[in-house]
């Protein structure tokens, strides 16, 4: 059945005011119609806007425990619809069910923790100088925040910025991307039932250069949490500098793993691939570049190879499938036009590198190039797909250099034995998210997560570090009315 999404404006669901609709085919079969949503215009996202806007007062001053409530509701039913959503995301946006099915296990720790946030400390008493006066800082919401998020985790990252947006008192405009849209308003449907006060959130569907520079540039909002690509977050930081307010953004990776000579061979392989091509590489912590000890390249290559070689493309609804398609036509074409171009800029094609005979989707066969210049697109370039590069060094320090190399600073890993060699790689990393012996893609719900140098605005999400960014700081001085 096709689904028709709406949006979800002061409590209300409307179509779009135009009539203006997407419709989202299934990535892994596209002749399956998902269904539809609406592409609202700016007068609507302006009205979400001044919904939140009203909803406001009524909402920072409601107790915690009451707010705690709701979101505690807010998990327990999608606990309950958790599969129904899994499905659905999958057959949205080509997620392998296993993965879609963990994000929405996550996405209801990540409501239970916020649930919990409202009776943990919010402030800091100070000793005064004067030995009389009450001095003590405390934590209020921003007001109304725009949430702008990706496809590519399309219940969890709304989640990890909605939960605690909530929590602390702020009222929400969020804008779902456009690939996974439909995902967004079953999502919203769930919490919805939850019984959040008219305004608290509202749900903005379409397109992002029209709803998502609305939310930017509106003056009624106070806080933006962005998490996308580079070159939107630099409009979205622009637009937010320009009238003053917050803005956090969480962005693109061109993440590397290091596999030093003494690396356990089997692991280092088995969990670079996994990093490398489950999801289709589309994580913004995936790894798409592995940096090998000279000495093991050749062992290193043909082990992964062989094993790329041996992964199935499937239908991403099987329990066991490794490597699904890709999100959008548009994505498919430009994976493989990179891959062409790098192929005839000299790097060389060990496994892959095309779109599989036979499939009715997006798919991509597992490609692998070796001996990459680190210079090249592929050294350099956030290809989002399931591409990896093979990067020999001469030893350790070059390895390090070569991983520092990138304008990213998003997750990095090290596969090795020696507690010397990974010291040395925790203190040179340039990475916010840093494995040893694991993968890049992965990260906790309660542990700070975010990136170094251009994966980020420098801010965090998740876990406590949330309350940084949808919190400013009062400091209060209350001294004596009298001097006896
Ligand atoms: P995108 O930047 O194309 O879109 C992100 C969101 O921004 C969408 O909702 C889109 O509609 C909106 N948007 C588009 N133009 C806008 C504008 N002018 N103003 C305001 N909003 C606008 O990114 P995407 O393709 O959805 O996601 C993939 C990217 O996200 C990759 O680069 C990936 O690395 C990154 N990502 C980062 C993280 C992280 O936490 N660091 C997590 C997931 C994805």
């Amino acid at each position: 059945m096709s689904i028709e999404a709406k949006q979800y404006i002061n409590g209300e669901w409307t179509g779009s005011a135009s009539g203006q609709r997407a419709t989202r085919e299934n990535p892994s079969n596209i002749n399956e119609t998902i269904g539809n949503y609406p592409l609202a215009s700016a007068e609507e996202t302006n009205a979400a806007i001044e919904a939140a806007h009203r909803a406001l007062p009524a909402w920072k001053a409601m107790p915690w425990p009451a707010r705690s409530e709701i979101l505690h509701r807010a998990a327990n039913i999608l606990d309950e619809n958790k599969e129904e959503l899994a499905r659905l995301m999958t057959r949205e946006m080509g997620k392998p069910i296993a993965e879609a099915r963990g994000e929405l296990k996550r996405g209801v720790v990540l409501l239970r923790y916020y649930a919990g946030e409202g009776m943990r400390p919010s402030g800091e008493v100070f000793p005064a100088s004067d030995g009389k006066t009450l001095l003590y800082s405390n934590r209020i919401p921003l007001g109304v925040v725009g949430i702008i998020t990706p496809w590519n985790f399309p219940v969890a990252i709304p989640l990890w910025k909605m939960a605690p947006a909530l929590i602390y008192g702020n009222t929400v405009v969020w804008k779902p991307a456009e690939p996974s849209s439909i995902t967004g308003f079953a999502l919203m449907q769930l919490l919805e039932k939850a019984g959040f006060p008219k305004g608290v959130i509202n749900m903005v569907a379409g397109n992002g250069a029209i709803v998502g520079q609305c939310i930017t540039s509106h003056p009624l909002v106070h806080g933006i949490s962005f998490t996308g690509s580079n070159d939107v977050g630099r409009k979205v930081a622009l637009a937010a500098v320009e009238r003053g307010v917050k803005y956090q953004l969480e962005m693109g990776g061109k993440n590397p793993t290091i596999v030093a000579a003494d690396a356990d061979m089997r692991k280092a392989v088995d969990l670079t691939l996994s990093a490398a091509m489950r999801f289709a590489g589309q994580k913004c912590t995936a790894t798409s570049r592995v940096i090998v000890e000279e000495s093991i390249v050749p062992a290193f290559t043909e082990m992964i190879v062989e094993k790329a070689r041996s992964i199935k493309l499937s239908d991403p609804l099987e329990d066991d499938c490794y490597l699904g398609p890709v999100v959008t036509q548009t994505q498919h074409s430009n994976i493989l036009a990179s891959v062409g171009r790098s192929a005839k800029n000299g790097a060389s094609l060990l496994t892959g590198g095309k779109a599989p005979d036979g499939k009715q989707g997006y798919f991509i066969e597992p490609t692998i190039f070796g001996r990459v210049d680190p210079s090249s697109e592929l050294g350099q370039r956030e290809i989002f797909g399931p591409v990896l590069g093979i990067i020999p060094a001469r030893n350790l320090e070059h390895a390090l250099e070569l991983a520092n190399d990138v304008k990213f600073g998003l997750s990095a890993a090290i596969f090795s034995r020696d507690i010397s060699r990974i010291l040395k790689f925790i203190k040179s990393a340039e990475a916010g998210m840093i494995k040893i012996n694991g993968e890049t893609a992965g990260v906790e719900p309660h542990a700070p997560f975010g990136g170094l140098k251009q994966s980020s605005s420098h801010s965090r999400e998740q876990g406590r570090a949330a309350i940084e960014f949808f919190t400013s700081i009062q400091t209060i001085a209350i001294s004596p009315a009298d001097d006896q």
